[in-house]
């Protein structure tokens, strides 16, 4: 310990400055609110987004699902150290039946989804969407480490109801999730409105050095039979703080072209003090090559690569991005 008082410390390292007022698309600013132990990660995306999107011509239903995906995944795959894997994935038994994100750190995404068209509604939320089944993260380190897979299970709910679900059942860390995806249309030149996808999420941790403080109410409390006593917890004040505070952000201020990150952090926490940290840039890109596919079809059995050539050819498309590789017999292996 030094004489110096903590404050002290922490603005002679980070001079206190205003918000920046410049908007940051396709990152993650992590965050603290020193006074309250909060940790948390911002995320805007914009032109990433909008290609990974764009790329499949999704129903707006399932792009915006997807994109409440892709945003989690930014949330929780940020904080990986090491230059691993995040995936997510959903199998389940409504329209949208599977999608997955892979975010390979530090920076590149993709992803896609299944759906069945016949069983898109009007006003089917994410919940409805997705329907029974669940979600898993999994990370992956690389062939020398042992991969690590969390599950949830979704019941009919949104990803956000499956993350605090996942947080308090696996890590047992108070953590509140935002996620918001919406579409924007602005003038373009000569060819009329020009649409793009945009979103944003926060991740709000508590993190307090005494572990006791960190006690959680359930998330279900009515699982209990009738008559039992029902014991509840009294939560911290500075995570029931956190908690008002990140509930009041709304959808817009999450995706707002025009309003930076920096400034939405500063509107939620400024009475607190919020400090920021380097913001860890997200870009969308595939790691899927002629190789890597031509590869593939050589693990395949002679009669399956057989089975694959159309037209006096193979075509391979890549699931995530689309991409479309064509070989002749010959170089698919096709005897
Ligand atoms: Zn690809």
């Amino acid at each position: 310990m030094t004489a110096q008082s903590p404050d002290m410390k922490i603005s002679l390292q980070t001079p206190i400055r205003a918000p920046s007022a410049v908007p940051v698309d396709d990152a993650v600013l992590p965050f603290e609110v020193a006074a309250l132990d909060l940790r948390g990660r911002l995320t805007r995306l914009g032109p990433a987004l909008d290609d990974v999107l764009t790329k499949h011509d999704y129903p707006p239903a399932v792009g915006k699902l997807l994109g409440e995906a892709i945003v989690l995944t930014t949330l929780l795959g940020s904080s990986l150290k090491f230059d691993g894997r995040f995936i997510l994935q959903t199998q389940t038994d409504g329209p949208v039946s599977f999608l997955i994100v892979d975010f390979q750190a530090p920076d590149r995404l993709r992803a896609y989804a299944r759906f069945d068209a016949t069983r898109l509604r009007e006003g089917l939320d994410s919940g409805a969407l997705l329907g029974k089944g669940h979600l898993a993260m999994t990370i992956d380190q690389g062939p020398d480490m042992s991969r690590y897979q969390g599950l949830v299970a979704l019941e009919g709910g949104s990803l956000e109801d499956a993350a605090h679900e996942y947080f308090l059942r696996s890590e047992q860390i108070p953590t509140r999730v935002r996620l918001a995806v919406g579409e924007e249309w602005r003038g373009g030149e000569g060819s009329g409105p020009r649409h793009r996808w945009r979103a944003g999420g926060m991740l709000l941790q508590f993190l307090p050095k005494a572990p006791e403080r960190a006690r959680q109410a359930d998330l279900h409390p009515g699982d209990a039979p009738e008559g039992s006593v029902t014991h509840t917890i009294e939560e911290d004040d500075a995570w029931v703080e956190g908690q008002s505070l990140i509930s009041t952000v709304q959808d817009i201020e999450l995706i707002d072209p025009d309003l930076s990150g920096e400034r939405l952090l500063y509107r939620l926490f400024h009475e607190r003090g919020v400090r920021v940290f380097a913001p860890l840039p997200l870009r969308a890109q595939c790691s899927c090559s002629r190789e890597a596919v031509a590869a593939m079809l050589a693990s395949f059995a002679p009669g399956d690569r057989a089975d694959m050539v159309k037209d006096g050819k193979v075509v391979v498309t890549c699931e995530f991005c689309s991409s479309v590789y064509e070989f002749t017999p010959d170089e698919a292996g096709v005897e």
